[in-house]
C-alpha cells in the first residue's frame, strides 16, 4: 500500500472530537480531574497501589494472593491499598460476584484503605477520594481522556467491521506477517475527515483506536522488581480503547484509573506482561508519568501431566471459598499465601510464633519468578499449628463460624454452652498429639461432638469390648459415679481407677496382669476402655480424666447410669 495516512488539522479534529462526543461541554477537562483526584500526599516511598478484580465469577485464590502482597507492601510504606471493580466487560460480569470479592477481602483481613467495603452495618459502601471505584460509573472520566485524546490525534475512530477484520486476517496469514490492526493495516488511519464525519453521522458503528507511534524493530525496558529489566519490542498495533457501546476496553481504563488514582506501583498477575508495552505507550501519550509494573506469577499445581496454573475449572482449590468450606482458618490460608510469596516467611514464623503475620515484611525481590506450588498439605500443617496456638476463645470463635454454616447441628450444640465446648476444645491441646487432632475445623465434629449427649450412640449400641463382662461392666460404673469428683484434678481420676480395678479383681497395673494373668479378671486398662465407652461412646478419646472433668458430675452420673442400664 503507497496510500498516505490522513493528517487533520486541528480545526478537523475539534470537530471530529465533538461529534464523537456531543455531550463535550459537559465533560470534565483534564485539569478538572487533576484537581478532583489531586496527588496524594504521604511519606516519600508510600506505595499507592490496588487489586482490580472482574466482576466474572468465583474469587480465584491468585486474586486473593496479589491483594496480599498488594495491601503488605502498601502498609508497610504508610500507603495506600485500593480496590477497584473493573466491570467493563459487561457481557462476562456474573450477578453477586461483586459482593463476593468484598466479601472475600473483608473474610480474609484484605479490606482496602478505599473503594467498595463494608460500612458498620455491614453494607457494602465506597469509601475513599478517588472514586468512583467502580469503573462502570466512571464513563465521564474515560470520555474526558478520549475526548483530549481525540483532539490530538492520538486516538482515531475506525469503522471495520467483524467481517472486513477476519478477512484481513486471513490475509495476513496467507502473506505470513503479522496479524492485527497495525501501521498500513490500521484502515482507520486513511480515511478522510468527510469519509469520518459522514460515516459517524449516518450512524455506522465505531471503534476508538489508538494510533500506536511504536516501532516494531525498537525496543522497550522496564524494571519489574521480581524478573528484573525486561526488554520487548514496542507496540504497534492500534488497540481499541473505547468500544463501540462508549465502554472503555481494560487497556484504556486502566491508564485513566491507575493515573487518576494516583497509583505508583501496578503489581499484578503476571498474564498481563505482554500489555505492558501498550501501557506504557498510552501513559507517553498522555504525557503522564508511568507508574511501576510488576508481575506476580500464578500459583502452579502440581499436576500429573507436569507443573501448571490452577485451574478456575479443573481445580476447587483455585476458588477462595474452597478453603473455608474446606474448615482451613482464614489466618491458615493468609500465613500458606505469604509463604508461597516469600518462603522467609517459615523461618521468621518459628522465630515469632506468637507475633501477628502483619509484623513480617515482605518483599517482591524476593518473590520468584517461577509461580510458587500449590501444597495443600502444607496448608494443613499450617492450619494444624495455628489452630493449636490460637487463645481458646478465638478458637471457639472460628469453629462457631465454620460449624454454624457447615455444621449447624454441632453449632447448635456447642452454642448452648461456649465455656463448656471450649473446656472440650482445650483439652490436651498444649500437647504434640492433642495438637495433632484439630488439623483443620472438619476435624471439630469427632472431637466435639461425644461432649453433647445429642450425638452419643443409642446406649445399647456403645461399643463395650466383650472382654469384660456385664456385671462387671455395671460394677465398674456404678464406683465411677459414685466416686467420681469433678473438683479434683484430672490426674486423681486414673488413682481412682486403679483402686477400683483392684476392689474389682482386676489388675491396678498392666505389668502384674501380664506377670500373672490367671488371678485377674482383666487389668486397668480393661477397665478405663469400659469408663471411655460410657462416657466417650468410642473406644478412643482424649486422656479420660481430663474428658470426665469436662463433662462434670451430673453428666458422668447420667452418662454411667445410661451404659447400666444395658444388659
Ligand atoms: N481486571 C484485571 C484482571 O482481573 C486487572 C489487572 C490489573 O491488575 O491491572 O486481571
Amino acid at each position: 500500500m503507497d496510500k498516505k495516512e490522513t493528517q487533520f488539522t486541528s480545526t478537523e479534529l475539534q470537530t471530529l472530537a465533538e461529534l464523537i462526543f456531543p455531550n463535550w461541554q459537559k465533560l470534565p477537562s483534564l485539569e478538572e480531574l487533576d484537581k478532583r483526584y489531586p496527588k496524594r500526599e504521604l511519606p516519600f516511598g508510600a506505595i499507592v497501589n490496588r487489586v482490580a478484580p472482574s466482576p466474572t465469577g468465583m474469587m480465584h485464590i491468585g486474586g486473593l494472593y496479589v491483594a496480599l502482597v498488594n495491601r503488605r507492601l502498601a502498609k508497610q510504606t504508610q500507603g495506600v491499598f485500593f480496590l477497584r471493580i473493573e466491570d467493563t466487560d459487561q457481557e462476562r460480569a456474573v450477578v453477586g460476584a461483586y459482593e463476593t470479592i468484598v466479601n472475600s477481602l473483608a473474610d480474609y483481613g484484605l479490606s482496602p484503605d478505599e473503594g467498595p467495603m463494608h460500612n458498620s452495618d455491614g453494607e457494602i459502601v465506597e469509601e475513599g477520594n478517588y472514586g468512583p471505584y467502580v469503573q462502570t460509573s466512571r464513563k465521564e472520566i474515560y470520555h474526558a481522556c478520549a475526548f483530549d485524546m481525540l483532539k490530538r490525534g492520538a486516538i482515531y475512530p475506525c469503522f471495520m467491521t467483524k467481517e472486513e477484520l477476519d478477512k484481513q486476517r486471513e490475509e495476513q496469514q496467507k502473506l505470513e506477517v503479522r496479524t492485527g490492526v497495525y501501521k498500513e493495516w490500521a484502515l482507520g488511519r486513511y480515511l478522510s475527515f468527510q469519509e469520518i464525519e459522514s460515516k459517524i453521522k449516518a450512524g455506522i458503528p465505531y471503534v476508538l483506536r489508538l494510533r500506536a507511534l511504536g516501532e516494531i524493530d525498537k525496543t522497550i525496558s522496564w524494571e519489574d522488581e521480581i524478573r528484573g529489566t525486561l526488554t520487548v519490542p514496542e507496540n504497534i498495533v492500534d488497540t481499541v480503547l473505547i468500544k463501540s457501546d462508549g465502554i472503555p476496553t481494560y487497556h484504556f481504563a486502566h491508564l485513566v484509573d491507575d493515573h487518576f488514582m494516583r497509583t505508583t506501583h501496578i503489581i499484578r498477575a503476571d498474564e498481563w506482561i505482554s500489555s505492558v508495552p501498550l501501557h506504557l505507550q498510552l501513559f507517553s501519550a498522555m504525557g503522564w508519568e508511568p507508574p511501576f509494573y510488576t508481575h506476580v506469577s500464578a500459583i502452579q499445581k502440581m499436576a500429573e501431566t507436569g507443573k501448571r496454573k490452577l485451574s478456575k475449572r479443573h481445580d476447587p482449590e483455585a476458588s477462595v471459598s474452597y478453603y473455608w468450606e474446606n474448615g482451613f482458618p482464614r489466618q491458615a490460608v493468609i500465613e500458606y499465601l505469604l509463604n508461597l510469596a516469600n518462603s522467609e516467611f517459615e523461618d521468621w514464623r518459628r522465630v515469632n510464633p506468637t507475633s501477628d503475620y502483619t509484623e513480617f515484611r515482605i518483599s517482591l525481590g524476593k518473590m520468584g519468578q517461577a509461580g510458587p506450588l500449590a501444597d495443600l498439605i502444607k496448608l494443613e500443617s499450617i492450619s494444624r499449628d495455628i489452630l493449636s496456638r490460637m487463645p481458646i476463645e478465638a478458637l471457639y470463635k472460628v469453629s462457631y463460624a465454620w460449624a454454624f454454616t457447615y455444621d449447624k447441628e454441632l453449632a447448635e450444640e456447642m452454642a448452648k454452652d461456649p465455656l463448656y465446648s471450649q473446656r472440650a476444645l482445650d483439652i490436651e491441646r498444649d500437647s504434640e498429639k492433642g495438637a495433632k487432632r484439630l488439623s483443620t475445623l472438619k476435624d471439630l465434629r469427632p472431637q466435639l461432638a461425644p461432649f453433647f449427649d445429642h450425638f452419643l450412640p443409642p446406649a445399647n449400641e456403645l461399643p463395650f469390648p466383650d472382654n469384660v463382662k456385664a456385671e462387671d461392666r455395671k460394677a465398674i460404673l456404678e464406683l465411677v459415679k459414685e466416686r467420681f469428683k469433678d473438683s479434683d484434678p484430672p490426674e486423681q481420676f486414673f488413682e481412682n481407677l486403679k483402686l477400683i480395678s483392684a476392689e474389682l479383681g482386676f489388675a491396678g497395673a498392666v505389668k502384674d496382669f501380664k506377670k500373672n494373668p490367671q488371678m485377674y479378671k482383666g487389668h486397668v486398662g480393661d477397665v478405663a476402655s469400659i469408663v471411655r465407652v460410657a462416657m466417650f461412646g468410642s473406644t478412643r478419646s482424649p486422656d479420660l480424666g481430663q474428658v470426665l472433668k469436662v463433662l462434670g458430675n451430673q453428666t458422668v452420673v447420667n452418662r454411667c447410669n445410661r451404659a447400666i442400664s444395658v444388659n
